[in-house]
């Protein structure tokens, strides 16, 4: 609400966006595309029945050089160092035998992409483009690609293993290849905020996406939901099980939406967005608490009559946040974390709590496993209409260029965010 002249008004904010082609030869081989958005922020006053017009700027958004054939540049959205991103130009991926190259049609950023960029979690990484959920059409195939052709609209998971490795094979496909190397997007290679990105192994990584499926919804099965429910997974929620979940972003609502699915009774939720709260209340959560308003253990005790909860998700927090938790478990009570911990050196666990170290309480961290196989399982869990990811969409663009403005929404978490998605269209 905003206030002028003793009247107050509502901002609602206005994007209009012009794309201008210019075409730099008569075959048309080059083209710049340049892009800029005006942005108009009008203050209604219903009361008063009239409307000021606050601001207008326009912003130059991008230039994009396109060639025709197949040009061998694409532009992306990348970390150029720790702390700073921006468009750069780079060569389209190769696509190897096993591989496929895919145009996106719709791509949202990640809470991991913040860690990566800003807080430096994996070390330093030098013009590498961003991203890592997102689906597309296929572009081009390896000649050893069995079950995918050009065109064919596909899913992929944010995790993209080496299906053939021996990690795979003992059932840690996020594993392959060493710790965490299964999640190549932006983090060993360029991800998914280019014009074209490349997928390994791709009868092994991607799905065909759903008709039931719009490319929207397949941006939430990239991540959101493999990994909130992989939390549900380590923390092995059962029937009649009081859940905590700590963190009610899209990863810890769709903890929320698979420990609901998996038979848990209560759930107890952390978190303060008034969005998240309403969107977990939409998938299954019972009780609300705040970590900013006392110590989340003393809230579930006097929540759960002393008794505390069966089973913890944590989809937020920092390193900090095993404590409490802890605290809040019962005895032989397991703790599934899918959070990124991206600062901070230990990890604290109260001894005492922890039964002096025979409690039996259980503390697994996961990457989510990633695999075609999932994705068509989730997919499928859509389709029946049993989980709607619709509601963790607050935000949405219209164009590849609007990336970056995806990714700063992303930053500074709004308190009316959950989840922006940037489409693409054909
Ligand atoms: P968000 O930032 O959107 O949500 C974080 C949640 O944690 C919010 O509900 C926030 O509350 C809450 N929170 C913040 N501080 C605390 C605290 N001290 N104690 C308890 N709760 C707190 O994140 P996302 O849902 O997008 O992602 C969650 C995590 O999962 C991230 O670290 C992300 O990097 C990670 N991740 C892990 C993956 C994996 O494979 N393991 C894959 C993808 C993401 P509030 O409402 O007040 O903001
Ligand atoms: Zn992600």
């Amino acid at each position: 609400m905003y206030s002028f002249a003793n009247k107050t008004y509502r901002l609602i904010p206005l994007f209009i966006t012009l794309k201008i082609p210019i075409f730099l030869d008569f075959d048309y081989n080059i083209i710049l595309l340049l892009s800029f958005q005006i942005h108009v922020n009008i203050l209604t006053n219903s009361r008063y029945s009239h409307f000021l017009i606050e601001g207008l700027h326009t912003k130059h958004l991008m230039t994009l050089k396109k060639t025709k054939n197949g040009g061998n540049t694409m532009k992306g959205f990348a970390m150029l160092e720790i702390g700073k991103t921006g468009w750069i130009e780079k060569e389209r991926p190769k696509c190897g035998p096993l591989d496929a190259i895919i145009k996106p049609l719709a791509l949202s950023p990640c809470t991991s992409d913040i860690h990566t960029v800003w807080e430096g979690a994996l070390g330093d990484r030098h013009n590498m483009i961003l991203g890592h959920e997102g689906c597309g059409v296929v572009e081009e195939v390896g000649e050893l690609v069995k079950d995918f052709k050009v065109g064919d609209r596909v899913m992929v998971a944010a995790i993209t293993p080496d299906w053939s490795s021996l990690e795979a094979q003992g059932g840690y496909p996020m594993h392959s290849g060493g710790m965490l190397s299964g999640w190549k997007f932006s983090n060993f290679k360029d991800g998914v905020f280019g014009e074209y990105f490349h997928v390994n192994d791709a009868d092994g990584n991607l799905a065909h996406m759903p008709e039931a499926v719009s490319p929207e919804e397949a941006c939430m099965l990239s991540d959101m939901v493999p990994t909130g429910f992989h939390g549900v997974e380590l923390a092995d929620i059962q029937f009649g099980d009081t859940v905590l979940v700590n963190g009610i972003g899209p990863v810890g609502l769709m903890s929320v939406a698979g420990a609901n699915l998996k038979g848990a009774s209560r759930i107890i939720c952390v978190g303060t967005r008034p969005a998240c709260r309403e969107a977990a209340k939409k998938y299954g959560a019972t009780d609300f608490i705040s970590y900013k308003e006392g110590s989340i253990d003393e809230q579930v005790l006097e929540l759960t009559g002393g008794k505390g909860v069966d089973k913890a998700i944590v989809a937020g927090g920092g390193v900090e946040s095993f404590d409490p938790i802890i605290k809040a478990l019962k005895p032989c009570g397991k703790i599934g974390n899918v959070n990124y911990l991206g600062s901070g050196t230990y990890v604290t666990i109260p001894r005492v709590e922890w039964g002096c170290g025979m409690g039996h309480k259980m503390i697994t961290g996961g990457l989510m496993p990633g695999g075609r196989l999932r994705l068509e399982k989730l997919a499928s869990l859509i389709e029946v209409g049993k989980l709607d990811v619709r509601h963790l969409i607050t935000h949405r663009f219209d164009g590849f260029e609007h990336v970056e403005d995806a990714l700063m929404l992303m930053k500074d978490k709004p308190a009316d965010l959950i989840k922006p998605v940037v489409n693409i269209g054909k």
